[in-house]
């Protein structure tokens, strides 16, 4: 599933054959069992945002983001996680007002 700037696998319908851990160039998927300890809260991240009504399941191959090679090497992404597109983030601040 994509949202505005991350990917998320559905443990859920995942089978855990493990194709994807070794397909990804950098390493940035993990099997739920793998997980380190600092890692686990993933699996719930992946397994709530695979079910946010905004994000939409990849159907086809596409290529990568421009730039993505300079985050490879970033560490804690997590504080860059966008859950919402810009335009629901701009409705769910009208809806806070
Ligand atoms: S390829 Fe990855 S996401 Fe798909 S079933 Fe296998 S382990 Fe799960």
């Amino acid at each position: 599933m994509e949202g505005p700037n991350f990917l998320v696998i559905n443990p859920d319908e995942c089978i855990d054959c493990s194709v994807c851990v070794a397909e990804c160039p950098v390493d940035a998927i993990a099997g739920e069992q793998e997980l380190r300890p600092d890692q686990k809260h993933f699996a719930q991240l992946n397994r709530e945002l695979s079910r946010h009504p905004d994000w939409k399941r990849i159907t086809v191959r596409k290529s990568p983001l421009p730039g993505h090679e300079q985050w490879v090497g970033v560490k804690e992404k997590f504080r860059f996680l966008e859950r919402q597109s810009p335009r629901e983030n701009d409705r769910a601040l009208e809806e806070a007002d």
